[in-house]
């Protein structure tokens, strides 16, 4: 069980060697814990957001540890809301942890992963939705991803929500109103009432398409590369990666399993995916390699179909179409270098597309493929705000169903009771409403020392 009175500490700079690290400490005793480690202005007498030169020392043996930069932030204008004090020793490990560990033995407490910020949580700093934009911040690998997280941060999603929440709101005080009416007046108010649901349902249902295409940004865009054996899968998911990280041979079927690496195209974080390919199979193993790469489909945003410009078109193509039909596709024409003898007059399913033609082997038309990656994954880039968390959009979806079940009712007390669920799911993003399981789910995914 955590105790919120306790004063927590813990080493807030990454392992390893470094020019600086930092110690954070924050709580009610925060600063009498550093008065009595520091040998320098005593930190209880320092005003608020104030640096002073001293030395830590070891109280039971009065042994040096460091000379450090000492930092006071007294409450509540803290990261924490509470009492903090930030320690910047020199850099290496040994040293930190040598402070850390006499903090303990002075009375503090090591912070669980994310506590400093659960604790500008609970203390008022911020909501939930900014807590969540710290941890995409500092995983952000990206400069829209950045930018997604900063402007969760300043708190533009999360008065975009409330916005809709108070339009919410109105519409539960009408139907609380109406309820004042007799049974045969009622016809009137509750017209007006779905109306109005309606207007916000198709609100949120925007919100839901634009957090569906925004996703990404946060996650990175899974990019699934398919063709039958032996049109240069292997060899594309190489070159976009820019090193040899599939195996490449003329053996057809030797990728049997599917290979996912990371990489940024664009301003996109792409996870890109190369597969066992899409073919009629003899052995299990290939069945197995070829069940997932439709899994891996089926997840997939966009698709890159490759076809074999050396060869003619065969019945392996036509199962490559049919299986991404449904997809936002690249055509790739791969083997540029080699004499043509494909075509897609026959094929179904290209409908005068857009063909990308390349030649792996001589990294020809790469690039070309990169640029179209590129675009397809272009955040707009006039967003105020995006909605890129996974728990935010399933939220949005709960309000948004609720609205609909509202619409479908006329007895008000049960549209007033689907608002009221309504607004709670939409509480739920910004943390109005917390739910201990949700805000343990958040934290548990920050470092310690966050
Ligand atoms: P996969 O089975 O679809 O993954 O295909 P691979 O990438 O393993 O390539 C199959 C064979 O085609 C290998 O021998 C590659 O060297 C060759 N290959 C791949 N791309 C090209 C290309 O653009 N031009 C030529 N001439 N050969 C290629």
């Amino acid at each position: 069980m955590i105790n919120w009175n306790d004063t927590i500490a813990a080493i807030a700079t990454p392992p390893g060697i470094g020019g600086i690290a930092v110690i954070r400490l924050s709580g009610n005793s925060a600063l009498t814990i550093a008065d009595k480690i520091f040998v320098g202005k005593r930190p209880t007498q320092c005003p608020t957001h104030t640096i002073h030169y001293g030395k830590i020392i070891n109280p039971k043996n009065q042994m040096i540890i460091d000379t450090v930069l000492l930092s006071v932030f007294r409450k509540p204008k803290s990261y924490t809301g509470e009492d903090m004090v930030e320690i910047s020793c020199h850099g290496g490990t040994f040293v930190a942890d040598t402070i850390l560990k006499i903090l303990l033995e002075q009375g503090a407490r090591l912070a669980q992963p994310g506590e400093f910020t659960k604790r500008a949580v609970l203390s008022g700093k911020m909501d939930i939705v900014q807590a969540e934009a710290i941890l995409d911040l500092v995983n952000a690998k990206t400069e829209t991803a950045r930018r997604s997280a900063l402007s969760q941060l300043v708190g533009t999603l999360s008065k975009v929500i409330e916005e809709i929440g108070n339009e919410l709101k109105d519409i539960l005080c009408l139907t609380e109103n109406a309820l004042e009416f007799e049974e045969n007046e009622r016809i009137n108010p509750i017209k007006k009432i779905h109306r109005a649901l309606k207007k916000v349902e198709n609100k949120i249902g925007r919100f839901i398409s634009k957090g569906e295409s925004e996703r990404f940004l946060r996650e990175g865009a899974l990019v699934v590369i398919v063709g039958k054996p032996n049109v240069g899968k292997s060899s594309i998911f190489n070159c976009l990666l820019e090193r040899e990280r599939a195996l490449v041979t003329e053996i057809p079927g030797t990728t049997r399993d599917s290979l996912e690496e990371r990489t940024i195209i664009g301003d996109t974080l792409i996870r890109l995916v190369d597969t066992a390919g899409i073919r009629q199979t003899k052995g299990k193993v290939e069945a197995l390699g070829v069940v997932k790469t439709y899994d891996y489909l089926k997840a997939a945003d966009s698709v890159l179909a490759i076809f074999d410009n050396s060869k003619p078109p065969t019945y392996e193509d036509k199962m490559v179409l049919e299986a991404i039909k449904e997809k936002r596709c690249l055509f790739v024409l791969n083997k540029i270098d080699l004499k043509s003898k494909f075509s897609f007059t026959n094929l179904p399913g290209i409908n005068g597309q857009k063909v990308i033609r390349t030649s792996a082997r001589y990294n020809q038309g790469i690039n070309e493929l990169k640029k179209a990656l590129a675009k397809l994954f272009q955040a707009k880039n006039d967003s105020e705000y995006f909605i890129t968390n996974r728990r935010h959009i399933e939220a949005l979806r709960q309000a948004q169903n609720a609205l609909v079940r509202a619409q479908k009712e006329n007895y008000l007390e049960t549209i007033a009771l689907e608002i009221r669920i309504a607004l709670d799911a939409l509480g739920e993003i910004t943390g109005k409403v917390t739910n201990e399981e949700i805000l343990n789910q958040i934290f548990a995914q920050f470092c310690i020392g966050k």
